[in-house]
């Protein structure tokens, strides 16, 4: 359940511009002006290098609507986790693409459960309570074990894919939604420290 977040100058009333679309799918507040978004969201690569995103909680049928399935899409290095990052200096606000695969570990993690409790149960001789609590905690092992994999695996791409400067004014110093969140920021449109960020809700 992603938090969604409205962004808004409070002195020309503008939010900062989005392209791709995104702005669409995500519930509003029922309140005007801004823009409202989450600090992030999932996106697909398109063989001609364009990033679809995949709106929460439609993730799975919008893939499959592009013709990939999860499998097929994480074994080509489809997939990626997109955060908006807000320039310090202009509020410009950029987008940072890391590629990401935390669906193998919720995998490994959800078959761990009933092995762990099988091994415990008939092999260790534990009783019912404390095999399912071994499992339970192996579950966070083998998910730790296969975050840690999969952040040695991307951490090379990942570190050239990130943000180095605002393409607006070459400065290299962002900020997240999230952290901005009740901050006030350089506004875009009228350059004043007016722009704020606020909890929208969840989308
Ligand atoms: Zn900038
Ligand atoms: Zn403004």
């Amino acid at each position: 359940m992603p938090t969604i977040y409205r962004i808004q100058c409070k002195a020309c009333g503008k939010g900062p511009k989005v392209d791709n679309g995104l702005a669409g799918w995500v519930a509003t507040d029922g309140r005007e002006g801004g823009e409202i978004l989450p600090d992030g969201y999932l996106a697909l690569r398109l063989d001609d290098g364009e990033f679809k995103p995949l709106p929460h909680p439609a993730e799975a049928s919008t893939l499959r609507g592009l013709g990939f399935t999860w499998k097929e899409a994480a074994r080509q290095n489809r997939l990626f986790r997109v955060t908006f990052k807000i320039c310090r200096t202009c509020g410009c606000l950029c987008e940072e693409r890391q590629h990401n695969d935390w669906r193998t570990g919720c995998l490994a993690a959800l078959i761990s459960i009933p092995l762990t409790m099988i091994l415990l149960k008939f092999v260790v001789n534990c009783s019912w309570g404390a095999s399912l609590f071994g499992a339970y905690l192996s579950t966070f092992a083998i998910f730790g074990v296969v975050s840690l994999f999969n952040w040695t695996r991307w951490r090379k791409p990942n570190r050239e894919l990130k943000l180095k400067k605002c393409p607006r004014c070459g400065m290299a110093e962002f900020t997240t939604i999230s952290r901005a969140a009740g901050k006030a920021l350089m506004c875009p449109h009228c350059q004043t420290q007016n722009m704020r960020c606020n909890v929208a809700g969840i989308s």
